[in-house]
């Protein structure tokens, strides 16, 4: 690898990049598709890096840090605000694509492009078919599914998948060496081989303390066989909804590695897909208290 991507894993994609830069070949637009936490958004911001810095990715000129912090004026960044991208949006993106360009190139890093409205992607089509010279989009989606064929059709598209928990474990003790065993098994449990969340735990030690926490109330919590306890117990978590997604995403990754393990493999599937059906209804506000309950139910 030619530039410091301070990443785990995506070593064939990242050449793929790097080739693609080196080369002078660029597509007007990149799709970085994948699951969350992965590591898309820091490679596009990467990326954004490598094409603006005059001096190869140097990491310590002001362009560099500027683009680091979202502050540099050609690399435009729409970040996920949960919001839909809408016509508006997209008409100020064209309005900044047709604006004099001072760097390198004009970079638009458009996080979760799903977000975008159909009416949106419509004339956003027109954009990315003939932006002005040196203008590159550099997309990330989480389901592609959900992107229009059209967008699809109109850009180079990379997948970033999840990396294994035995490479991701290599990988942490590598770039960790200080830190043990336990660490680093727990973190490539919580982060279930996404890269980006394994970095971003071990760089952060309150956030994994919190992680930890609440991984020990998991292991507790496995422990009770009646649903009176449980429901007292999720009545509580209901009243902190910050820990809700990070109980529920440790619980889902408790039990898909006893999956992995072979152990209570069937049952432990059903739970699991429970698990990631109340996700997507909490996700959607539907009622928290309903959704815990209703889940607390179906486990065995
Ligand atoms: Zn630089």
């Amino acid at each position: 690898m030619k530039y410091n991507w301070s990443i785990i894993g995506h070593s064939k994609q990242l050449s793929v990049i790097e080739s693609d830069i080196l080369n002078e070949n660029l597509f007007h637009a990149y799709l970085l598709a994948g699951p969350n936490s992965v590591g898309k958004n820091t490679v596009a911001k990467k990326m954004a890096g490598i094409l603006q810095c005059s001096n190869d990715f140097c990491h310590a000129c002001p362009i560099c840090s500027q683009v680091e912090k979202g502050g540099h004026l050609d690399t435009i960044e729409m970040i996920d605000d949960k919001e839909s991208i809408k016509i508006d949006d997209v008409r100020k993106i064209i309005e900044r694509c047709n604006m004099t360009r001072q760097a390198n190139y004009k970079i638009f890093l458009i996080q979760t492009i799903e977000r975008m409205t159909v009416d949106a992607a419509n004339s956003f089509l027109k954009m990315l078919e003939e932006p002005p010279e040196r203008t590159i989009f550099i997309l990330t989606t989480n389901n592609i599914r959900a992107v229009l064929p059209t967008i699809i059709s109109r850009v180079r598209v990379m997948n970033f998948a999840a990396v294994s928990a035995g490479y991701l474990e290599k990988k942490l003790r590598e770039l960790y060496p200080d830190h043990d065993e336990d660490i680093i098994k727990k973190v490539s449990l919580f982060s279930f081989g996404k890269t980006g969340k394994a970095v971003n735990l071990m760089e952060n030690p309150e956030e994994l303390a919190n992680y930890i926490k609440i991984y020990n109330e998991v292991m507790f919590f496995l422990q009770y066989r009646n649903v009176a306890d449980r429901f007292s117990y999720v009545n509580n978590l209901a009243e902190d909804e910050g820990k809700i997604e990070t109980f529920v995403s440790i619980l889902s990754n408790v039990l898909r590695s006893k999956i992995l393990d072979g152990e209570n493999a069937e049952e432990h599937i059903e739970t699991v897909l429970k698990i990631d059906e109340a996700m997507t209804l909490i996700k959607k506000n539907v009622n928290l208290k309903l959704v815990l309950e209703n889940l607390m139910l179906s486990l065995k």
